[in-house]
């Protein structure tokens, strides 16, 4: 079973059918979309046994590829497994900013991909978070773009096509996944994972259609308690002096592993403010804290929000080039307006 992305699932039939299959798939979306998910299901398209549609999720090959067991299909994180999950459970490694696939990962790649499949009909590798790849990992795997061996099927997962290196981009068949609506989202935790209202609601409000984070964080109750805690600091933030605020910066990038999702709470908190702040608050992600955001937007001009949403961006990115955690927030906490002396403008 997939969610969601039934254009994409359609497009990948239907090439399969005609055999026009790409030698190499992007599949681009936001983490927790369901990226590895559709990966793996065309992998079960491609090496399901039945003779009826296929993927039928239930022989041997489908099995197989979805415990992670399968010779023929092998998913590539950072961590060698992460990826690899239950049939039909849309995950994706939960944190996005680990070190990358390693140049050592391709080159095992290669030599593998040259054999004839193991017991299926073609050999699928599946690439996580291809943004994080160094260049020297992603240089030696456009070799195997450029002249693919015949059974190989490649699929790289990224945020965005933009992040990777054109001479990459332009030898995959670039699928760009969109959130799913929010009302799918509540209505596949409830009928498929046995979510309550109004967990199931607030759940899927906040993933924001990320059917895979909407389906982690109703089995791991930290996901919800790390939000508490991170907007509390972002709302206490707004208030503290110079020092107070490197201190905070000092404080939080002691676990630099959690920055990235303590950017994307941000990054949703301001965008939030936006919305209320242009009039258009039934949009908004935090929905369980929209009387908080309707207040806070007042307090900012939108130019103030606009402007602090593009510091969040660039944390972001200088995190992901490597400049140390510690000054990223720093710089940023820096730059958040203060409350008290913001007056709303607009
Ligand atoms: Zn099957």
């Amino acid at each position: 079973m997939i969610l969601g992305h039934d254009w994409a699932v359609d497009l990948l039939l239907q090439s399969l059918a005609r055999d026009r299959l790409a030698h190499a798939y992007l599949f681009a979306g936001p983490p927790g979309i369901g990226k590895t998910s559709l990966a793996l299901y065309l992998a079960r398209a491609l090496n399901c046994t039945d003779p009826g549609p296929r993927p039928c999720g239930s022989c041997a090959s489908c099995r197989k590829i979805g415990q992670g067991l399968h010779p023929d299909v092998r998913v590539l994180d950072e961590s060698e497994g992460e990826g690899k999950t239950a049939a039909g459970e849309p995950s994706e490694p939960a944190s996005r900013r680990k070190p990358g696939i390693k140049i050592s990962q391709v080159r095992e790649l290669q030599t593998q991909a040259v054999l004839s499949p193991y017991e299926g009909r073609r050999r699928v590798y599946v690439l996580c978070d291809f943004q994080q790849a160094n260049v020297e990992a992603a240089n030696c795997l456009l070799k195997t773009l450029e002249e693919p061996p015949g059974s190989v099927v490649l699929i790289l997962t990224a945020l965005q096509a933009e992040g990777l290196l054109p001479t990459i981009v332009s030898r995959c068949q670039v699928l760009n996944l969109r959130p799913l609506p929010v009302r799918q989202v509540r209505d596949a935790l409830r009928s498929y994972w046995g979510v309550e209202e109004p967990k199931a609601s607030l759940l899927a409000g906040l993933s924001g259609g990320r059917i895979g984070w909407a389906i982690r964080a109703s089995r791991d109750e930290s996901l919800l308690s790390n939000r508490e805690k991170y907007l509390v600091a972002l709302e206490q933030a707004a208030r503290l002096n110079l020092t107070e605020r490197i201190s905070l910066a000092q404080q939080l990038s002691r676990d630099p592993s959690a920055l990235p999702e303590v950017l994307d709470l941000w990054r949703e908190w301001w965008r939030d403010l936006l919305l209320a702040r242009s009039g258009n608050p039934g949009a908004l992600i935090n929905v369980d804290r929209a009387q908080a955001i309707m207040a806070d937007a007042q307090r900012y001009t939108l130019h103030a929000i606009q402007s602090y949403l593009r510091a969040i961006e660039r944390a972001s990115q200088q995190m992901d080039q490597n400049v140390s955690p510690g000054l990223a927030m720093e710089v940023l906490l820096l730059k958040l307006p203060r409350v008290s002396t913001e007056v709303s403008q607009v």
